[in-house]
């Protein structure tokens, strides 16, 4: 919709660790819709970039904004109930439960509204179906009754967005979701990304090139903390900008 503000914003966004900027003055807008990669070399300040905009970082200025309404000033879990949430890459799966009840106490998370709360008790077996569409749709179907500690690295990563989808988000940022993995666990996860953007939005910081070729919309790349060139793939990949920096690296 023209006019609407862009599903996740940063504005002015400043971050400093004791008197080093990891982050300065990023102002990108995220669309609604979009699959939009961070991208940029090994200490460029992605990471640091990414928690500011999941709430896991306070700014030390500047101000993030989730379908326009500011969120920086709100605790980790209220950011989730206002729709956004996040994959961890470390991992956040209990691994001596099984694959089914990772999914079961992460959609009995005290991050929902009360309301829900009490009629998801009072209705275990929805709950349950609940888990077992999102094991599906998450590729785990069949391995719901392993123990998460059993999951090869692939696996895992599929699980902990199986968790993220539990919190039901409008918008989901993904860290490095094919970080350590071999071909055949970057693709399975590439598509499984693709899947689960249908009808959301999804930031991912990604290392992989033709991982951020096969998914991104739109990049970001960032240099020093701050937006080297933000746009189209295509356009931001064309950037001698951009070249010169990934060349110089
Ligand atoms: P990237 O994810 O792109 O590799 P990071 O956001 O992890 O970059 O780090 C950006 C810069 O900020 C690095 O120089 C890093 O050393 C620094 N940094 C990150 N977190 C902290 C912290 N908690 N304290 C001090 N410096 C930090």
């Amino acid at each position: 919709t023209p006019g609407a503000p862009p599903a996740l914003e940063a504005r002015n966004l400043v971050k400093d660790f004791r008197g080093f900027r990891a982050t300065n003055d990023v102002t990108l807008g995220i669309r609604e819709g979009e699959i939009h990669a961070i991208i940029g070399p090994n200490g460029a300040g992605k990471t640091t970039l990414f928690n500011l905009l999941s709430g896991f970082l306070t700014p030390t200025s500047g101000e993030v904004r989730l379908f326009g309404e500011r969120i920086d000033t709100l605790a980790p879990h209220a950011v989730v109930r206002r729709g956004l949430s996040r994959s961890f890459q470390i991992s956040s799966v209990f691994p001596t439960m099984t694959v089914r009840d990772n999914v079961l106490v992460a959609l009995q998370s005290p991050t929902r509204l009360p309301g829900q709360f009490w009629s998801r008790l009072s209705a275990l077996d929805a709950l349950g179906e609940r888990a077992d569409r999102i094991l599906a749709d998450v590729g785990l179907g069949s391995a719901h009754a392993r123990l998460a500690a059993d999951l090869s690295h692939g696996e895992k990563r599929q699980l902990e967005i199986g968790i993220s989808l539990t919190q039901e988000p409008r918008v989901l940022l993904l860290d490095e979701p094919t970080s350590g993995m071999g071909s055949e666990g970057i693709a399975r996860v590439t598509g499984l990304v693709r899947q689960v953007a249908q009808g959301r939005t999804v930031v991912l910081v990604e290392h992989n090139m033709s991982v951020v070729a096969e998914l991104a919309d739109r990049i970001t790349v960032l240099q020093y903390g701050a937006v080297l060139a933000s746009g189209a793939y295509d356009d931001v990949r064309r950037d001698p900008r951009v070249i010169e920096a990934y060349l110089g690296d």
